[in-house]
């Protein structure tokens, strides 16, 4: 099955005015392949700047993190609304500093998905499993509970993208062997094949995330599972166009 080629670029809480424009310059000038789609999820309140400065077709942008509810007494959270508003058309969910950091549950994550796919957003749904976890050999284990939290509520996986971030990998330098992620890739799309169906599990973009960098990304490139990165460090650096690029 043949699924577009997907690079995501998550800025994290880094940069600027200048420095996300800056950015979307580089992407502007790039001549991006046709055949590969790209996300930025700059901080929130870069989002109108990045929507308003991106010229690539093949470019949308989105947003870090949304709430579960519509609007209302919610101090400091963003609604799907508001991110649409600003021409934001992605979201991400579940990137492990979120679980990690603000203690977010998988069931939580799994409402917020919902909320956003219900509001008109897509979702780049992030999971992954810890370096006690794999050490434990549940890695697994890990990714089905926490996909599993969300296909309980969500039966159309068509707007959602997959993004498999062992946390052992984030920001580390150390990313997995092309090898390890393509086993776990598999692993993980015959798990979504049981809960929401071969069809859709067949469908589902699947990306790799952790240390992805212009030089590793091209070892991915045999990887059947492998349907693309989320990057995060990378994508502040004129290396993310080479990333974009490692399919050609
Ligand atoms: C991320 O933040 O989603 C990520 C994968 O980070 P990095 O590429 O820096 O490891």
């Amino acid at each position: 099955m043949a699924r577009t080629f997907f690079v995501g670029g998550n800025f994290k809480m880094n940069g600027s005015l200048e420095s996300v424009k800056q950015i979307i310059d580089n992407l502007n000038k790039a001549d991006l392949p046709s055949n590969v789609e790209v996300v930025i999820a700059p901080p929130a309140p870069y989002l109108g700047l990045a929507v308003a400065t991106n010229k690539q077709k093949t470019v949308s942008v989105g947003a870090q993190n949304v709430f579960d509810k519509a609007s209302g007494a919610y101090t400091g959270e963003i609604s799907p609304d508001q991110v649409k508003d600003l021409g934001g058309k992605w979201t991400l969910t579940g990137h492990s500093e979120r679980r990690t950091i603000i203690k977010e549950s998988d069931e939580f994550i799994a409402s917020k998905t919902k909320f956003a796919l219900d509001q008109g957003l897509s979702v780049i749904l992030c999971i992954g499993e810890t370096l006690e976890e794999r050490k434990a050999n549940v890695t697994l284990d890990v990714c089905a509970r926490q996909l599993d939290a969300v296909s309980k509520i969500v039966s159309d996986w068509t707007n959602i993208v997959v993004a498999y971030e062992p946390v052992w990998a984030i920001g580390t330098g150390l990313a997995a062997t092309p090898e390890d992620a393509q086993e776990t890739h598999k692993g993980i799309r015959a798990h979504l094949a049981k809960s929401i169906g071969q069809d859709q599990a067949e469908k589902v973009r699947i990306l790799y995330g952790g240390s992805v960098n212009g030089k590793n990304a091209p070892e991915f490139k045999d990887k059947a599972d492998v349907d693309g990165f989320l990057v995060g460090g990378a994508s502040l650096k004129p290396e993310f166009i080479d990333i974009i690029k490692s399919r050609l």
